[in-house]
């Protein structure tokens, strides 16, 4: 499933592609994905050119200059394919620039979306009203803002997106095990000097994924739903059983419905 630096790795693909770029046409090669996809879609979109593309949470956002914001979501199957040569029976959305170069959206699960939505309206979009900020932008004062007073444990908390933005499971456990602390522990009772090294612990986590996945991106195509080269990184995530640095084992647990894994040693 693509997780965020999945995400900005497909952004900053598309972003060589798209870039400044005038939409030629656009070919929409389904009525819906997880939802319906919007209405004048092509309208909206041809003949506009491409001001720029950025990130928020686990969407794409793809700005053109008439004020419209083409928001994607990759769902659990989604990528871009780059120039393809052929097109797909997966293939849901296809864009062409004015230089002859083409993406599509490929989803064969259809658990993404696409939504066109007014750039200046776009903090006020349902999906993105209630939520927390950026992973990167977080620092340790405002994590204990919002961790203030909340007994439940601080992966869940951790993976509520009103409490931080497009953290996935993953690189909670990963950041969890690097600042030492237990999943279970009550997010309101982590000390700031804690909370100190968790922040650094989830901004170094997350931008180590995003640059192994740019460094493992061919033709600017994005994730293929595989975890890439990221996973041989991993010190605890899918490790049960296996041994920690410390001569401890890893620990697997149910947390939410969701696994987390962590090391009984080292984190407390
Ligand atoms: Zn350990």
């Amino acid at each position: 499933m693509p997780e965020l630096p999945e995400v900005e790795t497909t952004v900053r693909g598309l972003e060589r592609i798209l870039r400044g770029r005038r939409i030629e046409r656009i070919e929409a090669r389904r009525a819906d994905l997880r939802r319906a996809l919007p209405v004048g879609l092509g309208q909206r979109l041809t003949g506009a050119r491409v001001t720029g593309l950025r990130r928020r949470a686990k969407y794409g956002l793809i700005d053109t200059d008439r004020g419209d914001t083409l928001v994607f979501h990759l769902g659990m199957s989604g990528r871009w394919r780059v120039d393809p040569t052929e097109i797909e029976k997966h293939d849901h959305f296809i864009l062409e620039t004015d230089e002859g170069r083409r993406v599509a959206l490929n989803d064969p699960r259809r658990f993404g979306s696409l939504d066109l939505v007014r750039t200046n309206e776009m903090k006020d979009w349902a999906p993105f009203a209630a939520l927390g900020p950026e992973p990167l932008d977080l620092d340790p004062r405002e994590l204990k803002k919002r961790l203030a007073g909340r007994s439940a444990a601080i992966k869940l908390l951790l993976l509520d997106q009103r409490i931080v933005a497009g953290l996935g499971n993953i690189y909670v456990c990963e950041a969890l095990y690097r600042a030492g602390i237990h999943p279970r522990r009550a997010g309101g009772s982590i000390s700031t000097e804690r909370l100190k090294r968790l922040v650094p612990a989830i901004h170094d986590v997350i931008e180590e994924a995003i640059e192994a996945g740019g460094s493992t991106l061919r033709d600017f195509a994005a994730p293929d739903g595989e975890l890439g080269y990221f996973s041989k990184a991993f010190a605890v995530y899918d490790r049960e059983g296996l041994p920690c640095g410390c001569g401890g084992k890893v620990k697997r647990i149910v947390q939410g419905g969701r696994s987390t894994y962590y090391c009984p040693q080292c984190q407390r």
